[in-house]
């Protein structure tokens, strides 16, 4: 059992008991349900959209090499430089050389999964360079000294008053603030730091072959200042980001903006094609994209489990996951989280390491039934296991447990040689640590429904 393993049953357990959590997990979800049912309203056929989409998706899977040779062509035509980073400490380096080029002092940033993926805070930290967050939950979290809880809302973990108790200690504003308050304080904060950063870092939520362009969708506003003040703009995206066209937008952006956060469109949308040009007033002087890999084209290589790399992370997986909304974004202890989390993070950091992730679900498959790009996410966390078992990853005790289990279960004969004592001892031998202890193993009857059944048309026969 890895260690990541032992510390996911322990967190899972005490997370999952804290009713607190659960009330401002449960209280959001809510909200949000309420808003997606709402935004839903918009489409007149959803399935048409999703499964649009969905072909799109696996069209771009199948010919990635294509679609990311035809965006880097066009990207490079307008002026951005493309950085292909094979592994995580590729891209770092590259990200790093970029800032001491440029002597940069400061870095704002904008809200993304791929640089908590890339533990860029950190490793910036360590070079002496100030970086901000700027999107309000994520600056939270920052102050806070945490990481995002979520992959669309970072500290939805965290209450009204509990924010306004860390703002209170860490910058000493009154304890009677409210919502808006705070975000002016914050806003107030971040002008001075967009206007003197020296680089601007960000995410990206869809990169268009046909055109070269970035695209970034928020609703603060500061992925616009973040990518268009500073003097150098750094974008890094996953590979498997692409849509062939601009016009796939259309298809996308609310698809994203509704499963998100239950908006019809989100509020910023920009389409990003280059640095500043010659006749242009705003935009950085030069625009990196960093391309990184980082074990997805292991994904890719696998058949089934390359759907995984359609996700446009709206998150809508994650508030629907019976298993998130008990034990947390924490308690996953990886960048991604929730059903699309569990599938890729054993494949991205390691089977041996985050395979049991694969089994944090209880398989009801609504995780699926709410992807907006139809990904078959309680069938790959399936994939997932029998890889685990494939391999040999799964415990010796677990696999042996299974396999006497698969037999008994499979003559009717075998499940009648034992009386119900012995039943419940061998359930207890085998389950009990796995089952935990806060539930109670089902208890076997003393008579099978089968033997009831013999039993009573044999006495109808003697009538
Ligand atoms: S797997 Fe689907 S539902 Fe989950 S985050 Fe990705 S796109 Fe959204």
């Amino acid at each position: 059992m890895s260690e990541y393993y032992k510390k996911f049953l322990k967190d899972s357990e005490q997370v999952a008991f804290d009713t607190f959590h659960r009330e401002k997990i449960n209280n959001t979800i809510e909200k949000y349900n309420i808003a997606v049912r709402s935004g839903k309203r918009q489409y007149e056929n959803l399935d048409l959209a999703k499964n649009r989409a969905a072909g799109i998706k696996h069209k771009v899977l199948e010919n990635l090499d294509k679609y990311l040779y035809e965006f880097e062509l066009n990207f490079e035509n307008n002026g951005g430089r493309i950085i292909w980073a094979p592994s995580a400490s590729d891209a770092l380096k590259a990200i790093v050389a970029i800032l001491k080029r440029n002597k940069a002092k400061l870095v704002v940033k904008s809200k993304s999964m791929i640089t908590e993926e890339l533990e860029l805070n950190k490793v910036l930290e360590n070079e002496s360079i100030e970086t901000l967050e700027t999107d309000l939950g994520e600056f939270i979290v920052q102050v806070a000294n945490e990481k995002p809880y979520h992959i669309v809302t970072p500290a939805m973990h965290k209450s009204k008053e509990e924010v306004v108790e860390l703002f209170s200690e860490k910058f000493g504003i009154d304890k009677s603030s409210t919502p808006e308050q705070i975000s002016a304080f914050v806003r107030e904060k971040l002008r001075d730091k967009f206007i003197n950063a020296d680089v601007g870092i960000t995410g990206v939520n869809f990169l268009i072959a046909e055109t070269g362009s970035l695209v970034l969708t928020e609703n603060e506003g500061n992925g616009v200042l973040t990518s268009s003040i500073p003097k150098i703009h750094i974008a890094i995206s996953g590979i498997e980001k692409i849509i062939p066209t601009l016009r796939d937008l259309d298809l996308f952006l609310p698809l994203l903006a509704v499963h998100g956060t239950g908006q019809n469109i989100t509020a910023y949308n920009s389409i990003i094609s280059g640095p500043k040009q010659n006749d242009e007033t705003d935009g950085p002087e030069e625009l990196y994209l960093v391309l990184l890999d980082n074990r997805r084209t292991e994904i890719l290589k696998h058949k089934e489990l390359r759907r995984s790399l359609s996700c446009i992370r709206c998150g809508a997986c994650l508030n629907a996951c019976p298993v998130y909304k008990n034990v947390g974004g924490y308690t996953y202890n990886s960048t991604y989280t929730g059903p699309i989390g569990a599938i890729i993070t054993p494949h991205l950091r390691g089977m041996n390491e985050f395979g049991h992730l694969s089994f944090a679900s209880t398989l009801c498959g609504k995780c699926t039934e709410v992807c907006p790009v139809n990904i078959n996410l309680h069938e790959l966390l399936l994939i997932n296991r029998q890889e685990l078992v494939k391999f040999g990853i799964v415990s010796k005790k677990e696999r042996q447990a299974q396999k006497w289990t698969y037999r008994v279960l499979k003559k009717r004969k075998r499940m009648e040689i034992a009386n119900a004592t012995l039943k419940n001892r061998a359930i207890n031998l085998l389950f009990k640590k796995t089952w935990g202890p806060r539930r109670t193993l089902p208890v076997f009857a003393e008579k099978s429904f089968n033997k009831i059944w013999e039993e009573k048309n044999k006495e109808k026969n003697k009538r």
